[in-house]
């Protein structure tokens, strides 16, 4: 039924004051997490905010402990300024990262840098993963000396598979099948009495390298996060700056499993000739010694090889990254990212991969910048879930409807 226009009307949500003063905060404690340290003068400078708005916000920011305010060193000359800079001691967050073979938890403060890492065996049940994670939660509140009455903010999950991000409902995690439909935020939240919140592990790498790259590159808003794996291609889309997760945050870029050729071999996901099929690190090794059992040093004995001038090592990487190149350049005509962002060990050889890359371009004559990820996916991941769990202390609270 059509709603009256004057229910639609209490949709909105405008701007008045207090939320124009809401909003102005959370820039200001973007900028101090993107700038640190910096001083007020500097924050009127970069907001065009009056300073005395500025100091009324930080010094909000100073008594709810979110921010601290130190003397620089003296250099000698001039006055010396006083630095604002994030507190990682007061507000506290957690981060767990399910991997096939190992689980990692962790911590930080509002820097998003890991103070504790717990690792145990993932288990095959999630209703035990759950009892390890909320055991290893304790601990680490324990480790870091959080008193019994303080918590973590939130809990940030990454997920190796399809994860329904509103609902939290695992979908499926084709290494994890006894996963599937389980309700892990809800179980989570019962056991630790924490707010949860639940992604994709790529969604989440995506959203990591973004913070990463912000620092020293002034920020990329708009780029693909592909994750090579042993068996799959993960991938996560950032647009204008924001995690896009599909109209329902049951999937999204999905680019592993484009057709590349629909006679190919069958894929885990039930069609054929998939793009992961030929790019992820499995078909790499094939190519080079098709009889030979596949591990996880499997890429990095190729590396090797191809740098010895191993004659079928070079020719398997070229495959490769003739094939990444045919993926890339896919995405690239449907999306236009400023950037590709890729990570896992194929990157570790992206200096010889990057020419063969490049020259399966050429002939489109369409502009690709590809760039390896900050930092090996398992850390990226779980850098993501602590960028996740931080999500709503610095995002600027929604106006309109
Ligand atoms: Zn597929």
């Amino acid at each position: 039924m059509k709603k009256s226009e004057s229910e639609q009307i209490t949709h909105f949500r405008t701007a008045n004051p207090s939320s124009v003063r809401d909003v102005n905060r959370s820039i200001v404690l973007s900028l101090i997490r993107l700038h640190e340290p910096l001083s007020r003068a500097a924050l009127s400078e970069k907001t065009g905010i009056f300073r005395s708005n500025i100091s009324s916000i930080v010094d909000d920011l100073i008594e709810t402990r979110l921010v601290r305010e130190e003397r620089a060193t003296p250099n000698g000359r001039g006055r010396v300024p006083y630095l604002l800079s994030l507190r990682d001691d007061t507000y506290r967050v957690a981060a767990v990262s399910i991997r096939p073979i190992t689980t990692s938890v962790a911590c930080s403060g509002l820097t998003a840098r890991p103070q504790k890492v717990l690792q145990f065996k993932t288990p095959a049940h999630p209703k035990d993963a759950v009892t390890q994670i909320a055991s290893a939660v304790r601990q680490l509140k324990a480790e870091i000396g959080m008193g019994s009455k303080k918590d973590f903010g939130r809990i940030g999950v990454s997920v190796p598979g399809l994860v329904n991000a509103h609902t939290g409902e695992v979908l499926w995690i084709p290494a994890l099948p006894d996963y599937a439909e389980f309700p892990l935020r809800q179980e989570l939240e019962q056991q630790t009495g924490v707010k949860i919140e639940i992604d994709n592990d790529c969604n989440l790498g995506a959203l990591a390298d973004m913070r990463l790259r912000q620092v020293d590159m002034g920020g990329v808003k708009d780029f693909v996060f592909l994750e090579i794996g042993d068996i799959g291609v993960g991938a996560g889309l950032i647009l204008n700056g924001e995690l896009y997760r599909g109209h329902d945050a049951r999937f999204v870029a999905e680019f592993g499993h484009m057709i590349v050729d629909p006679d190919g071999p069958k894929c885990r996901c039930g069609r054929r000739g998939c793009w992961e099929l030929y790019v992820c690190d499995r078909a790499t090794w094939r190519r080079f010694r098709p009889s030979a059992s596949f591990s996880e040093e499997s890429v990095e004995r190729v590396i090797a090889a191809s740098l010895n001038g191993e004659k079928s090592a070079i020719k398997a990487l070229r495959q490769t990254a003739r094939y990444l190149a045919i993926g890339i350049s896919n995405i690239v005509l449907a999306l236009n990212p400023q950037v590709i962002v890729v990570a896992g060990r194929i990157m570790e050889s992206w200096d010889q991969l990057r020419p063969f890359v490049e020259t399966e371009f050429a002939p489109s004559q369409i502009p690709i910048h590809i760039l390896p990820a900050r930092m090996a996916p398992e850390p990226l991941f779980l850098q993501g879930a602590l960028s996740l769990a931080l999500h709503d202390v610095f995002a600027q609270p929604a106006l309109g409807w």
